[in-house]
């Protein structure tokens, strides 16, 4: 597919099916951005994320940051979904929730296909691959200039 990918809206509420407790929470944002590509086969990719986070009791305002991630596209056949998902883990660690932040997702490249898992665990075993895979690939030079794209942190 033609990478990069630009996908973007706000994080809205998942299927709460614990990813939080698993220890790799998902960002969702609305999938309608999806019809635009239908090139992007279900599986899990990595690219950078902008986020506008708004005022914090703290900050007292509003911040954008750009974050590597791995994210994931699909069905998810693990839970059997019946509605394609797009699903962002941020490596980053959060103190917070941002339910109703802005996002801008650049997709880079596509790391595996769905699997349908026997377990849990190695559902999460594979999961942290993914997560080394992501960071590791979006330190190399060609990937790592996204970093810098203006479009990350363009919201209004
Ligand atoms: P949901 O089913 O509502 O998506 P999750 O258990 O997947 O619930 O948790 C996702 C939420 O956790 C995100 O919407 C975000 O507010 C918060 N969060 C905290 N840290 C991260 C992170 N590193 N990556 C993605 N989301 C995070
Ligand atoms: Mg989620």
């Amino acid at each position: 597919p033609p990478f990069p990918i630009k996908l973007f809206g706000p994080v809205i509420k998942g299927f709460g099916r614990g990813s939080k407790e698993l220890g790799i929470p998902t960002a969702n944002i609305p999938p309608e951005g999806l019809a635009s590509h239908p090139e992007l086969e279900s599986g899990v990719y990595y690219g950078w994320v902008g986020l506008s986070l708004s005022p914090s009791p703290d900050t007292l305002s509003s911040s954008t940051a750009v974050y590597p991630s791995v994210l994931s596209i699909g069905y998810n056949p693990f839970y059997k979904n019946t509605v394609r998902s797009v699903e962002i883990h941020i490596l980053h660690d959060f103190s917070h929730d941002f339910y109703g932040a802005a996002l801008n997702l650049l997709v880079l490249g596509f790391i595996r296909p769905e699997y349908d898992y026997v377990s849990l665990d190695a559902l999460v075993d594979d999961i942290k691959t993914d997560c080394d895979v992501a960071a590791r690939s979006l330190r190399r030079p060609a990937y790592e200039k996204f970093e810098r794209e203006p479009w990350l942190k363009d919201f209004d």
